[in-house]
């Protein structure tokens, strides 16, 4: 199965979610679980997530990518920031059990002057408080474009990362597109080679969910900025190779490219005509 979908919106709760990806002719997709601001997230109604449960069955969609907010920074040296990583984190993965068994992307974080190895120990440090043995979610460390101090800009940061937490049977990895580029790893004229260094690295059964986006810049350019799958400096035969690679193509491929809902569906339709 192919798994195609989009960054929606959150708003109006699971079911309409899942009729928002239906109409886009997705069948996975990706939501913020809370207000990037903070504050408390919207309480779930659980009719509405056992409403969704079945309409997900209905319609043979069996991978969601949660995400959290932008402004979770776990390593971050203000305490005031990461006690809202340490909270909102706690709570996020209280809420994804009402969907059992999906995955919840995180930043690992930007260091912000105190260096790549205090930022390490510090986010596994709120894995380690956050993660409990019950849960049915994977949370997944996105591969990051390096930008500014960020972490995961290199797969040896996740892989320390990972290597520090007690429950990393409950951590993957999330591979996006234009971050691993911007990072340095030309997945574009070399695919097999950055997969066989990710491999070395952290180990491809870490490998969950690919966010999959084109850039705007250059190869370790670190700029992170999305571009749409035609329009960006990856060409579409990259993209084709991405979505039809081996060790990827049963991911969830989930678009973060700026689009709006007609656009989405437009590159939802490409990928599903490049992946026949
Ligand atoms: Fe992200
Ligand atoms: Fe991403
Ligand atoms: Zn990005």
């Amino acid at each position: 199965m192919f798994r195609i979908g989009c960054h929606i919106s959150t708003s109006g709760g699971y079911m309409a979610m899942g009729r928002h990806i239906e109409a886009l002719g997705g069948n996975t997709f990706a939501f913020f679980t809370r207000n990037p601001r903070g504050g408390a997230a919207k309480e779930i109604d659980p009719a509405d997530a056992e409403a969704f449960a079945a309409f997900c069955r209905e319609k043979d969609i069996d991978r969601l990518v949660a995400h959290a907010p932008y402004t979770l920074n776990p390593c971050a040296e203000k305490e005031n920031v990461r006690q809202f990583a340490f909270t909102a984190m706690a709570d996020d993965l209280r809420r994804m059990e009402y969907t059992p068994g999906q995955l919840y992307n995180f930043h690992p974080g930007s260091h912000v002057g105190q260096g790549v190895e205090i930022g390490i120990e510090k986010t596994a440090e709120v894995l380690n408080a956050v993660l409990f043995p019950e849960m049915t979610t994977t949370v997944l460390l996105e591969t990051m474009a390096g930008k500014g101090s960020e972490l995961g800009g290199r797969f040896e940061e996740l892989r320390e990362i990972i290597d520090r937490v007690t429950l990393r049977d409950r951590l993957g990895v999330c591979f996006d597109t234009c971050h691993v580029w911007d990072g340095g790893y030309d997945v574009v004229n070399d695919l097999d080679g950055v997969l066989t260094e990710f491999d070395r690295v952290v180990g491809l059964d870490r490998l969950r969910a690919v966010h999959l986006n084109n850039s705007l810049n250059g190869l370790g350019s670190r700029k992170d900025r999305h571009a749409k799958i035609i329009g960006g400096v990856m060409p579409l035969e990259a993209v084709e190779r991405v979505i039809r690679h081996p060790a990827l193509k049963s991911l969830p491929f989930i678009l973060e490219t700026p689009n709006d809902d007609e656009g989405y569906a437009a590159e939802i339709a490409l990928l599903r005509s490049l992946r026949e």
